[in-house]
């Protein structure tokens, strides 16, 4: 129903704080993590545990490979100890660490280090999707839940940017920090053998890193920042394609193409920029890790020959070592940097998310489904749209009689719509009493009421399928049968049934491929077929030809008594023969009764605007 929405008062989301709040977003995002995809998660943990250890063990096999390639270890320090330590394994078992055995051990440790990684790749691409399906519900269903107010005063653009490119960023944070685990698990590993065979010179190297990273605070905190802005850069590019897309017909009648081109180029300057940006924040950050690595390396090295005297076996498989951890502590800290960058994207859902959750609407009882047997009455109802603006209602009182016919005209902008909002219980009155057969109808019992309506906007909204799908959606359950009294009653029968594919024929983007008018018939068919309690129809019939609104309002006359319909219509032949006719203006009732007494009072708002249509009695 978002196109129901009048736009007046539309703001973006991102009118609330510019920068959504950070503090807290990680420990939630771990939170949320652990709770959605426990399973996959301590899978993906022992799967890296294990990729680790076949890796340390490869590793682990080098020394007594060299030892016999002829390498002499003995009195090599702890590098001779440990290929000792690793030749009685072999021993132990019963094994003699010949060239061969050591080649197939290397073998099978290699493959079964592919298989590792490979699970790990499925099941860390699990996760990200584990991740992105659930947060892409719990939104959906946040903003389902809210209030009709809160969604006409956001930007539908917000929400469509959140449910798709803020997700899959977050998801491919998701990978990226499980890729960083993945690699700060073999960096310790690494660590841990280093540790063993030279403890002074590997802590040398770590307390080097500690120092480095603690430099890099500052730069991770800006990319974060950045992160921030691609962010919104992304955001405002989305709102544009979205309403250009929507209003390419004006736009081409306005002869704005060119106009609305530049902002959207503009936009996707901006977007461009900002990703540019954050690349290069993290190039010049990992220009700087790595020389300072390098330099760190070189120090070590130094230390380590010349004050620590480290044996030169010790030194080339340190080397070594360092050689294959170094890569990853590399891309250990850009990944880390990435997802710090991605961030910014979870704190902006949990924004949207929470105030989407300030304005949910209760759940529905399930006892909830009202129906309409005496009245619906609306006592001093009065109703603002935002703080500032005059009431688009004020102090309305008046009545609908059930299975009664009940007008309501007067000129634009005099609050008709806002009305038939608030009988739906689709805003809640600042102040006043809505009463369903003399019980108010609070906040609570709002979407039971609405079950029972049969709702018909002015701009009809169909969705991109066929025209059984656009009615089954009203009512699921619906027969064929039924579907085709709908339609026969909304006076579509005859056209539905001239396409070549009758009820499978698809209607297009929104239904494009359908006239306005015919629309507005599907539109009516569908709120028929909901077999509803009251019918309002707001402009409803404003698109037909004489002919069939006449046929359509003879099929709401067959129903009178039966069925409580409130017309809204501009044309004032449409509601020549309601029961009641409520005039309104300003917001309030300044006049009722039936066609006759009304038209009869010769200074009277209604004979004003019948006039006005220039219409005979
Ligand atoms: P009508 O249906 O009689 O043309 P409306 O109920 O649409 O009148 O509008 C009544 C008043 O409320 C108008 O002044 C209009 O500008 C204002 N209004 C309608 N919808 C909104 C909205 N979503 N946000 C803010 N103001 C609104």
């Amino acid at each position: 129903m978002i196109d129901t929405c009048r736009l007046a008062g539309r703001t973006p989301l991102a009118d609330s704080p510019a920068n959504p709040p950070m503090k807290g977003a990680l420990a939630a995002y771990l939170t949320m993590l652990v709770r959605v995809s426990r399973w996959h998660l301590i899978s993906v943990l022992i799967v890296m545990v294990l990729y680790s250890l076949t890796e340390g063990m490869g590793f682990a096999l080098l020394l007594p490979t060299l030892q016999v390639a002829g390498f002499n270890l003995t009195g090599q320090g702890e590098a001779g100890r440990y290929a000792a330590l690793v030749s009685n394994a072999f021993v132990a078992v019963g094994l003699r660490p010949s060239l061969i055995l050591l080649l197939g051990v290397f073998v099978m440790l290699f493959g079964l280090r592919t298989v590792l990684g490979q699970m790990q790749n499925v099941w860390t691409y699990a996760v990200q999707q584990e991740v992105e399906h659930h947060l892409r519900r719990r939104l959906y269903h946040a903003i389902a839940d809210a209030n009709w107010l809160f969604v006409c005063r956001s930007r539908t653009s917000d929400f469509t940017h959140a449910l798709t490119s803020e997700i899959s960023r977050i998801g491919n944070a998701t990978n990226l920090a499980l890729v960083f685990t993945g690699e700060v698990a073999i960096g310790m590993l690494y660590m841990a053998i280093a540790f063993a065979l030279s403890a002074g010179m590997t802590a040398l190297v770590l307390i080097s890193g500690a120092f480095l990273a603690f430099a890099f605070r500052g730069r991770t905190h800006a990319i974060e920042s950045q992160g921030e802005e691609v962010s919104a850069t992304n955001k405002s590019l989305y709102a544009a394609t979205i309403e250009h897309l929507q209003s390419l017909k004006a736009a081409k009648t306005y002869g704005a193409e060119a106009r609305n081109f530049s902002i959207f180029s503009e936009l996707s300057a901006d977007v461009a920029r900002a990703n540019v940006d954050g690349t290069r924040q993290q190039a010049i950050a990992t220009t700087w890790f790595e020389l300072g690595s390098v330099v760190i390396l070189a120090v070590v090295l130094f230390v380590s020959i010349q004050i620590l005297a480290v044996p030169p076996a010790s030194i080339l498989i340190l080397l070594l070592l360092f050689a294959r951890v170094m890569p990853r502590i590399m891309s250990g800290q850009y990944h880390y940097r990435a997802f710090v960058n991605a961030l910014p994207s979870f704190a902006n859902l949990l924004d949207i998310e929470t105030r989407c959750a300030g304005a949910a609407e209760p759940a529905v009882h399930p006892h909830d489904r009202l129906s309409l047997t005496r009245e619906l009455a609306a006592d001093g109802v009065s109703f603002t749209y935002s703080e500032g603006r005059v009431p688009a209602v004020r102090d309305l009182s008046l009545v609908i009689p059930a299975g009664k016919i009940v007008a309501l005209v007067g000129p634009s902008g005099a609050g008709k719509s806002t009305i038939a909002d608030i009988l739906m219980g689709l805003v809640a009155p600042d102040s006043g009493t809505l009463r369903l057969d003399g019980r108010p109808l609070g906040p609570e019992s709002v979407r039971g009421w609405r079950d029972r309506i049969g709702y018909v906007a002015p701009d009809t909204f169909l969705f991109h399928d066929t025209i059984r799908a656009n009615l089954k959606w009203a009512r699921p359950d619906a027969s064929q049968d039924e579907m085709l009294a709908a339609l026969r009653q909304a006076s579509a029968f005859d056209f539905v049934a001239g396409l070549s594919d009758g009820l499978d024929t698809i209607v297009g983007d929104r239904g494009m491929l359908l006239s306005q008018g015919e629309r507005q018939r599907l539109a009516l068919a569908r709120a028929f077929l909901r077999r509803p309690s009251m019918l309002i129809l707001d402009e409803a019939t404003n698109s037909l030809d004489s002919e069939n609104e006449g046929r359509v309002l003879d099929a709401i006359e067959s129903r009178r008594g039966e069925l409580t319909v409130v017309l809204i219509a501009h044309r004032l032949s449409t509601i020549r023969w309601a029961d009641l006719i409520y005039v309104v203006e300003g917001g309030k009732v300044v006049e009722s009764g039936n066609w006759s007494s009304l038209s009869a009072l010769r200074d009277g708002r209604f004979r004003a605007l019948w006039e006005a249509q220039s219409l005979t009695v």
